[in-house]
């Protein structure tokens, strides 16, 4: 590659970003979650990408490289992976980090002093503190709405508003926000949409098919899949955005190294089996608390009783692998719940092959005075399920079990 420009380092055009006939755009998704961006090594044959263990690049002659100089600017691990995440979110480029909130800190180093960000009450808990703890500390102020009423969104949005952020589901109510109808009030401000597509995942849910402008994932979650990485990325439809946040990607040098890039690119093979039966363990599971004594609500999208039910079922492939419950209990009640639980361990995150259960009053959201939190719908007993792969019978076992001994 010898046409380098001065900041080559900022808009790097690598040779494996050339079209490849395994990105072929018609094969359906669970073809090219395999194959998309990976190719078996031409000199060897091997059927994986290689972790490239590597910093450097050598060059025939200054600037004559191979599409590869340095490896916070490329890795190949890297770049396979960020080809097969833009082929999965229907988008022409992929920018990997280290994890979702440097992916989610590179759309705000888009921002300048004075812009003003608009974002639903309710986003990720790291997303409101980036915007509040971080950025407005640079001037860059930000708007918390209840993004499922847009004419509060469109009175939030003013002059300088150049980010709409959007979550859907969103966490731990599994709000749903339609994406094509947030991105329309963005667009009428000359805004940005940028929407984190995590509890989704792009097997269910594409926003750029729905206008927005920027997804955001954390791969750590189902995209990665087996709770053993930390990783986050942005996709795009746009060849200029994609280089301002590659200018970003490379400055700031968040990157992910070769080997959780693999273990994602590993994760992705899988996602649309893991993806079904996530769902399918998730809606059995939501019928079930539906129907139980001690569940005075059950919070999941694929329940007809879910408010965004319809939205839900338009703007998704299935509903998804998150719910929350409402266990009819004191707050000392429901952490007996979910300390007793086997099958369903207690940590954060979500997203990986086992079932994960926690308490947002005492755990995710305990930062929140009660009053405010109660006003939120987050109640004492309130409990969240990522709902794993395992056998569904176990998972009601485990909680009946776990019910009993905090009903004891
Ligand atoms: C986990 C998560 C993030 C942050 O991702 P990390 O990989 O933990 O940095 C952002 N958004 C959502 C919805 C998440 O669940």
């Amino acid at each position: 590659m010898s046409d380098r420009s001065d900041d080559a380092e900022s808009d790097v055009s690598h040779e494996a970003d050339a079209p490849r006939e395994a990105d072929a755009a018609d094969r359906h998704f669970e073809t090219r979650a395999i194959h998309a961006g990976q190719e078996p090594d031409p000199e060897t044959g091997a059927l994986m990408t290689p972790i490239h263990a590597n910093s450097t690049y050598q060059q025939d002659a200054p600037g004559e490289h191979r599409g590869y100089e340095y490896s916070r600017t490329g890795n190949p691990t890297r770049t396979d992976l960020e080809a097969n995440l833009a082929s999965l979110e229907s988008g022409s480029h992929a920018r990997c980090f280290a994890s979702g909130m440097a992916a989610i800190n590179t759309v705000l180093n888009l921002l300048e002093s004075g812009d003003h960000v608009v974002a639903g009450d309710d986003v990720y808990g790291g997303t409101h503190r980036i915007l509040t703890q971080v950025y407005e500390q640079y001037d860059i102020e930000t708007s918390f709405v209840d993004t499922t009423d847009h004419d509060a969104v469109r009175d939030a949005v003013r002059e300088g508003t150049e980010l709409v952020w959007v979550e859907t589901p969103t966490n731990p109510l599994m709000n749903v926000n339609d994406i094509g109808a947030l991105a329309e009030i963005a667009h009428a401000n000359d805004a940005l949409c940028a929407v984190d597509n995590t509890f989704a995942t792009p097997y269910l849910q594409r926003p750029l098919e729905h206008g927005a402008d920027i997804v955001s994932q954390s791969l750590t979650k189902y995209l990665g899949g087996h709770s053993d990485t930390i990783g986050g990325a942005l996709i795009v439809d746009d060849d200029d955005l994609d280089e301002r946040l590659g200018f970003y990607q490379n400055s700031v040098g968040a990157t992910p190294g070769p080997f959780d890039s693999f273990l994602v690119l590993r994760g992705t093979k899988t996602l649309s089996v893991r993806m079904e039966r996530h769902c399918e363990n998730a809606m059995e599971l939501a019928e079930w608390l539906e129907d139980h004594d001690d569940v005075s609500r059950v919070y999941y999208p694929g329940l007809e009783s879910h408010p965004d039910h319809e939205l839900a079922a338009e703007q998704m492939d299935a509903f998804g692998g998150m719910l929350s419950f409402e266990f009819d209990g004191t707050l000392d009640q429901a952490s007996t719940v979910v300390s007793e639980t086997e099958v369903f361990t207690l940590a954060e995150s979500l997203g990986g092959v086992e079932s994960l259960i926690e308490q947002p009053a005492a755990m995710t959201h305990a930062a929140i005075p009660r009053e405010e939190r109660l006003a939120a719908g987050l109640t004492d007993g309130l409990i969240r399920v990522s709902v794993g792969i395992e056998h569904v019978d176990d998972m009601k076992a485990d909680l009946q079990r776990a019910f009993d001994a905090a009903l004891a």
